[in-house]
């Protein structure tokens, strides 16, 4: 279906190198898009390059921290200098730090808000004079369930994963009438590097993740990749604003 294709489209994955960023990266790629992934690993960076790669797409790999306000408008420009536009925007680079809120530093406060959120609102700010100049464009930032659910072990997680739904929202209201729309995607729990971690220090976690799941099993990377196809074509172009869980059915179990 046409209105699905991405053919001449240029995209950012922030955090594209792994996880459900690649997941992502390679949906969009096979639909046609050109795919540029940014991340903090030289091999991690190298190895997605060549998958994208053997797609038979465009694709390019920039290293760059997104607390990094310079990274991330550096690489915004390199994007636009070497594939001569940008028309979409994942903004997926995210980490967690869990603990009781009683015992984070500020300093870990600040870590979690800067790469989960800020860098969010940077890259979409730094990507609106692209989009606003070819038309249009397409934001999709990545929220949690922790976008909707409290955790006693997730505070400045949370937070952040609540504010990207509402700077979704904002940023969806002020850029509609440039055409630019802007969604939230809310993953479930997906097996990644990120989550793998999580399964070996929280006892319990796995077995809790299944029997909470209408599906029956945590979500895989690929499972994404047909709503950034959606929320990035034209097929989505009266879509804004909007919060999608993939999550199996677990943000509707009662
Ligand atoms: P992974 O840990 O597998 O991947 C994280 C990605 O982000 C990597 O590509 C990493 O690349 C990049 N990254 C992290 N910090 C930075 C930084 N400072 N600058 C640039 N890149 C960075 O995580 P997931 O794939 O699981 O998570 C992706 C997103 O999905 C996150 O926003 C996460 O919060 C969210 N999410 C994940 C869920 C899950 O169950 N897995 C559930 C709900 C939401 P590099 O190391 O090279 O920098």
């Amino acid at each position: 279906m046409k209105a699905f294709d991405l053919t001449g489209r240029v995209a950012l994955v922030t955090g594209g190198n792994g996880g459900i960023g690649f997941g992502m990266a390679k949906g969009l790629a096979e639909a046609g898009a050109t795919v540029a992934i940014l991340g903090r690993n030289r091999d991690k960076n190298g190895a997605a390059l060549a998958m994208l790669a053997a797609l038979g797409r465009q694709a390019s790999a920039h290293l760059g921290d997104v607390t990094s306000e310079a990274d991330l408008k550096r690489v915004i420009a390199e994007i636009e200098q070497r594939h001569l536009r940008l028309d979409i925007v994942i903004n997926n680079a995210g980490i967690n730090i869990r603990k009781r809120p009683e015992e984070y530093a500020l300093a870990e406060w600040r870590q979690i808000l800067d790469t989960n959120l800020t860098s969010a609102f940077i890259a979409a700010q730094a990507a609106y004079p692209a989009m606003k100049r070819a038309g249009g464009g397409k934001i999709i930032n990545i929220g949690s369930m922790m976008s909707i659910f409290g955790a006693s072990f997730a505070g400045p997680y949370a937070a952040s994963k609540g504010g990207i739904v509402q700077l979704t929202r904002a940023l969806a209201s002020a850029w509609a009438a440039d055409n630019i729309q802007v969604n939230a995607v809310l993953p479930g729990w997906i097996d990644t590097e990120l989550t793998r971690r999580a399964r070996s220090d929280v006892p319990g976690l796995h077995e809790r993740v299944l029997a909470r799941t209408p599906a029956g099993r945590w979500g895989r990377p690929e499972d994404h990749a047909g709503i950034a196809v959606f929320l990035a074509s034209a097929a989505s172009d009266f879509v804004t604003g909007t919060a999608i869980p993939v999550d199996g059915g677990y943000s509707v179990q009662g």
